[in-house]
């Protein structure tokens, strides 16, 4: 039977959270084409496709001392080794900075079409159609592939994550991979220790309407730290100083999909939106009844911030 294959992602051994999304994803998409779903690990072990196994019930894995830090070229060549090994209908790529590196070179080395940047899939009239963000959200558009493979790549919150299962198979695909055009010399973490709010499940994020550091500090931090979660901000905060830059959330900064993203003065231009959208649910706080924001908040409160998070927090004890 015809496979849906997703492609593991990983940073230092660490699997991620994408990835998980994906075990969902290939699940949903291979129940709608009759195909079975399973995943493909690249790594230098087989210690991360043996972990993968608990969320789904197949895993091809190619093990390679080359594989221990990702390389784009050698990615697409395991791709390849994996389809070439496989009856593999599609291929499902994270939409992360890694995953946008390697998938266009995997589904040329497969013979695949290639579309990127989803957020939905569904079957219609006989053909997968997947909908896709383009101009950073502001339009929605719809695309099929002609070919008999696909590959797609998929936003972070696309999907939920898949929950741990009964252990699937292991099975070791051999690649001979040959060497990468890019060699790493030296991987710099630019914020090493700094947060990864990508992986929060609470959010609480302050724009330009919080005024001040110090009133950020009060009003934002205060409140993520009550509500257990972690404080972002929008870019003029991060520009302003007001906090670091690994907490800047959309375009340019983090994309996050936490359970609840409440954003307290932000206006809801598309270029934050492109980084929060796929969250679950979003509060939005803004005194202009007219602020983008409300267009995708799941509850709006027209206000103050001033007046609504403090009240907030006396409710909260
Ligand atoms: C190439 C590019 C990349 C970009 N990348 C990013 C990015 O990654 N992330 C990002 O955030 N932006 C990004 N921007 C900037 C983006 O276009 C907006 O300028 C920015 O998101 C606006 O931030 P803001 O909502 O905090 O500020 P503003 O747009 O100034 O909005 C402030 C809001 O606060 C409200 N407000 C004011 N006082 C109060 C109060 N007391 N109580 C309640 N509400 C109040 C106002 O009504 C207003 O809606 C990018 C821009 C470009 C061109």
């Amino acid at each position: 039977m015809a496979r849906i294959v997703l492609i593991a992602e990983q940073r230092n051994g660490k699997l991620s959270e994408a990835t998980l999304e994906l075990c969902k994803a290939a699940k949903e998409i291979a129940s709608m084409v009759g195909a079975t779903p399973a995943a493909a690990v690249f790594y230098k072990d087989d210690s991360i496709a043996k972990e993968v196994a608990q969320y789904i019930p197949e895993v091809f894995s190619v093990v390679d001392a080359k594989l221990e830090s990702f390389s784009a070229d050698l990615y697409a060549q395991a791709v390849k080794a994996v389809v070439e090994s496989q009856d593999v209908k599609g291929v499902l790529i994270p939409h992360s900075y890694d995953g946008v590196d390697y998938a266009a070179k995997a589904a040329l080395a497969i013979g695949a079409g290639i579309v990127s940047n989803c957020n939905k899939v569904a079957f219609e009239g006989g053909a997968l159609v997947f909908t896709r963000n383009t101009y950073n959200g502001k339009i929605q558009e719809q695309k099929s592939v002609k070919t008999d493979k696909f590959v797609a790549t998929f936003e972070k919150g696309a999907f939920d994550k898949e929950a741990a299962g009964a252990a699937g198979s292991v099975t070791a695909v051999s690649a001979s991979l040959g060497d990468s055009k890019r060699k790493i010399k030296e991987v710099i973490a630019t914020m090493a220790g700094s947060v990864d709010i990508s992986q929060a499940k609470i959010i609480v994020s302050g724009g330009r309407g919080t005024k001040e550091k110090d009133k950020y500090n009060d009003i934002i931090v205060s409140l993520a730290k009550k509500l257990g979660g972690e404080y972002a901000a929008s870019r003029p905060v991060v520009d302003a100083g007001w906090t670091d830059a690994a907490r800047q959330v959309g375009q340019s900064g983090k994309t996050v999909a936490p359970a609840l993203y409440l954003a307290a003065g932000i206006s809801g231009a598309i270029q934050h939106v492109a980084g929060m959208k796929g969250s679950q649910c979003i509060v939005a706080i803004n005194k202009d009844p007219e602020a983008p924001i409300f267009n995708i908040a799941t509850y709006g409160i027209v206000g103050d911030l001033f007046e609504v998070i403090p009240a907030i927090m006396e409710a909260l004890g």
